[in-house]
């Protein structure tokens, strides 16, 4: 330890006490807040930034953000993929990063709702062309290709509607045409579907979902096959500021160490949810990928592994009156717009995410006002499936 003054003031210690020494190692991931870095000498400083090495301020990147990347490019197969401030970020990051006034965006006409927004109406402030197209049939997101379509961009399973994007299809056309293909993976995350093995050019997260798991770190990932693409993602990322917190990074790498199992664990109970409520008098409709009567249920087989997710959706019949008393009757079960948290949480389009819809363009994407969406936790069945059918009920009666 450096000699520090007996008598000193608290600010004859400012930045002088070193870091104790230890032969042995923390087994925790320690929690590095820094923001800034010191080096050696300006030679040494020059190699850092020559070379990528070293970390020099955190907006450029930082140890945890780097260890929270590396363990979610081993899940995805990726290789240099980074961690962003939120899952918006990681979208934001791949356009200001590949687009340029002029080109043109082909997205699934059913992506989240920011992206949605993001390509409608902030795009094409910046010169930039968009269109949209449904991602369920090929041929209609090969008819909506422009010469200038410069990048395609896909969810594999659809919001809220739970529809399988023709990835085969989409993939095809991605190489037909020279366009570079994004898929956000946060609905299917990598133990569902992998898009780099499948030919995916990037693929992005809301780690804040399922990845992190616990609604307790808001964060994206992006990784980029071609290493020019993503280092092109990368300087857009550090350039628009859009980085992460250490902390956000410390608190989802312990979150991730429990993803597959969580996600197993939720998907069991969503599969059996799915066939309770498809009993229950009153419900019209349920939407599980897994379940025979989905109308991709086939496609949802094929490309996820057998798979069918931890989202299920329905529909209950007696329009808003019927889904107040639902969530009021489900009263442990968290009524949140958001998804991939440990436990179920419930969402209600027509009063949240597609609330600026009208009530028609909402049924013609198969949402009346009985329709909610069920993102799936990893409670005890025996607790949650009842609650469900009893909320059902109540609805009901109401
Ligand atoms: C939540 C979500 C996002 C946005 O992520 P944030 O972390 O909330 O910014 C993007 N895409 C999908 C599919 C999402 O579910």
């Amino acid at each position: 330890m450096a000699k520090l003054p007996p008598q000193g003031s608290a600010q004859s210690l400012v930045r002088r006490t070193p870091w104790p020494q230890s032969t042995s190692r923390p087994v925790v991931t320690p929690l590095q807040p820094s923001v800034v870095y010191a080096s050696p000498d300006p030679d040494a400083l020059d190699a850092q930034y020559r070379d990528g090495t070293g970390y020099t301020y955190a907006r450029e990147g930082h140890p945890n953000a780097s260890v929270l990347a590396t363990k979610i490019d081993a899940l995805e197969g990726a290789t240099g993929g980074i961690i962003t401030g939120s899952g918006m970020s990681a979208v934001g990051a791949v356009f200001l990063g590949c687009l340029k006034a002029g080109d043109h965006v082909l997205g699934g006409d059913q992506l989240y709702g920011r992206t949605l927004r993001l390509m409608t109406q902030d795009l094409p402030r910046f010169g930039i062309e968009t269109s949209l197209a449904d991602p369920t049939d090929s041929a209609a997101m090969r008819a909506a290709i422009r010469p200038n379509t410069r990048l395609i961009v896909v969810e594999v399973i659809s919001n809220p509607t739970l529809r399988i994007a023709d990835m085969e299809g989409i993939i095809a056309l991605a190489r037909d045409t020279g366009a570079l293909l994004a898929v956000d993976n946060t609905f299917t995350t990598p133990r569902l579907y992998r898009p780099f093995d499948h030919g995916a050019d990037i693929v992005i997260h809301s780690v804040t979902k399922l990845l992190a798991g616990h609604s307790d770190a808001l964060l994206g990932y992006v990784a980029a096959r071609d290493g020019d693409l993503a280092r092109a993602i990368r300087d857009a990322a550090v350039t628009f500021g859009l980085s992460p917190s250490p902390f956000d990074c410390w608190l989802a790498e312990r979150g991730l160490h429990s993803f597959d199992i969580r996600l197993d664990r939720a998907e069991r109970n969503a599969a059996a949810l799915a066939d309770a409520l498809a009993g229950c008098a009153g419900v019209t409709r349920v939407i599980y990928p897994g379940r025979q009567d989905h109308p991709d249920h086939n496609r949802a087989a094929g490309l996820l592994g057998g798979r069918g997710g931890n989202m299920v959706s329905f529909e209950i019949s007696g329009g808003r009156r019927a889904a107040n008393a639902f969530t009021r009757a489900a009263s442990q079960i968290a009524f949140a717009p958001t998804l991939g948290d440990v436990g179920t949480t419930l969402s209600h389009p027509a009063s949240s995410s597609h609330r600026i819809m009208t009530p028609q363009a909402r049924a013609a994407l198969g949402m009346s006002e009985g329709f909610f969406r069920v993102s799936v936790g990893i409670e005890e069945p025996e607790i949650l499936i009842p609650e469900m059918v009893r909320a059902a009920e109540a609805s009901q009666r109401a």
